[in-house]
């Protein structure tokens, strides 16, 4: 449920490229275990002090007081996109959320402030586009001099450095046809046809436990990111609803989709990645670095100056583009169903097990790790599940930072439930999907196994 693309940053499925993944592991050292005469682990709530049940391989959680139903997370490096984001997210999440419920408007409109983000957009394409017209002026101007060929050919430069940025794949991402995935494809049309939207152009398959929309190039063309052990773990109607949310995304008006504020947030989020100095006066350098000190300094201001337009265009838009979030779950269930979305919103909580199934992998990378995950999702003891539910309803719990929180997506979905189910997905044509899912798995995995082991030697 990431988004790729509008927002990008790092990982959602999320940002953006890679959307943002839940990153992190659960605690197990804040509580203390002992073990009972019948075997069976207890441990001590650390806020209330009773005793609470242990599930060996899970966080300790307690049902009295809800310690510990979000353990403490790592803390991740996080993309500018996702700092941007989460700055963003609880400024004004709770009258938005108010206001969705109460009002029922979820389809993103003009406001002021979506004008406005719309205006600096502009502007920031017309500085670009200023250095294009200048480098014309000055071969008109002066003829075609060494010195004016030299100014113009600088000018054009700056234009190509500042040149919009719009969201690509990266080179792993391998999209695959209607041909190649009829079933799929299949799925997606019936789900496209429903919400009357474009149809998707291209899947790309990898092995997050995340799903994510994004369109990419010129063309604009509509690619969805399905993550394979996600989609594996989920019931038919769960994946219609998975799905419903991702092509939605092509449909309900995002602001920070579009290709102006899009594109906008992305050039600028690049030039602050150019324009940031390492070290304001290397002091290696000696002299030669305090000589560089100006010059640094004048960078940092334009990365600064960058980044904080950057996120005056986001937190413009954010209002309308969280709406537009709101509208994205509400026509997930209306092809879905209600039930099944609010059911995939809790399953997506699953990220600790699938974190465990990653760990895993390193240790055994040629098991299937597809089939692990769902081994491991089948035995989540009870109490994980509950404490899942729980999480999914506690204030303030996010999948990512381009989402409103999880219990407010669940209320508005509560607040006024589609009465109609457009797409029901069959457990035959779920079991093609499976059939013909299969054997994309393989490398699916072996990219994932190569990006933990990245991770782990960065
Ligand atoms: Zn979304
Ligand atoms: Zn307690």
């Amino acid at each position: 449920m990431t988004d790729r693309g509008g927002d990008r940053g790092a990982d959602d499925t999320g940002n953006e490229y890679r959307a943002v993944f839940p990153a992190g592991s659960p605690t197990f050292g804040s509580a203390s275990s002992l073990r009972s005469r019948s075997g069976s682990s207890t441990a001590e709530c650390r806020h209330c002090r009773r005793p609470v049940p242990v599930d060996p391989g899970y966080s300790p959680w307690c049902d009295r007081c809800g310690w510990n139903v979000q353990p403490v997370r790592e803390r991740q490096k996080r993309s500018l996109h996702d700092r941007l984001n989460r700055a963003l997210g609880p400024r004004s999440a709770k009258s938005l959320y108010d206001e969705v419920v109460r009002g029922r408007r979820l389809r993103p409109t003009l406001t002021l402030s979506s004008i406005l983000a719309f205006v600096l957009a502009s502007a920031v394409h017309g500085l670009t586009l200023s250095f294009v017209i200048l480098a014309a002026v000055v071969l008109v101007g002066g003829g075609l001099s060494v010195l004016s060929v030299v100014a113009a050919a600088v000018c054009l430069g700056i234009a190509w450095l500042l040149r919009p940025r719009l969201p690509r794949l990266s080179e792993d991402d391998r999209v695959l046809s209607r041909e190649q995935l009829p079933a799929t494809f299949g799925l997606l049309d019936d789900i496209a046809a429903s919400l009357k939207t474009r149809r998707i152009d291209g899947v790309v398959l990898d092995a997050r436990f995340n799903a994510a929309f994004t369109q990419i190039g010129w063309r604009r063309r509509r690619i969805v990111f399905i993550g394979l052990p996600l989609l594996a773990v989920l019931e038919p109607q769960e994946r219609v609803a998975l799905l419903g949310h991702e092509v939605a995304h092509g449909a309900n008006g995002d602001p920070r989709r579009t290709f102006l504020a899009g594109a906008a947030i992305d050039s600028l989020v690049t030039w602050y990645e150019l324009l940031y100095p390492d070290e304001l006066a290397p002091p290696e350098e000696g002299v030669v670095g305090l000589a560089a000190l100006p010059a640094n300094l004048m960078l940092l201001a334009l990365a600064k100056l960058a980044y904080g337009t950057a996120y005056l265009v986001a937190l413009l838009s954010w209002r309308e583009s969280q709406r537009a979030e709101y509208l994205a779950d509400h026509l997930a269930a209306t092809v879905a169903g209600t039930p099944a979305t609010i059911a995939l919103f809790e399953k997506l909580h699953l990220t600790s097990t699938y974190e465990r199934a990653v760990q895993g992998l390193a240790v055994n990378p040629d098991k299937d790790f597809v089939a692990e995950f769902q081994q491991r999702v089948a035995v989540v003891p009870d109490r994980e599940r509950e404490r899942m539910r729980r999480l999914a309803r506690l204030e303030g719990a996010r999948l990512d930072a381009t989402h409103p929180p999880t219990p407010d997506r669940v209320g508005a979905l509560r607040q006024h439930p589609p009465s109609i189910q457009l797409v029901t997905l069959s457990h035959s044509r779920s079991q093609q999907i499976d059939a013909e899912l299969q054997s994309f798995r393989a490398a699916a995995q072996q990219r994932l196994a190569d990006e933990a082991t990245d991770t782990l030697y960065a």
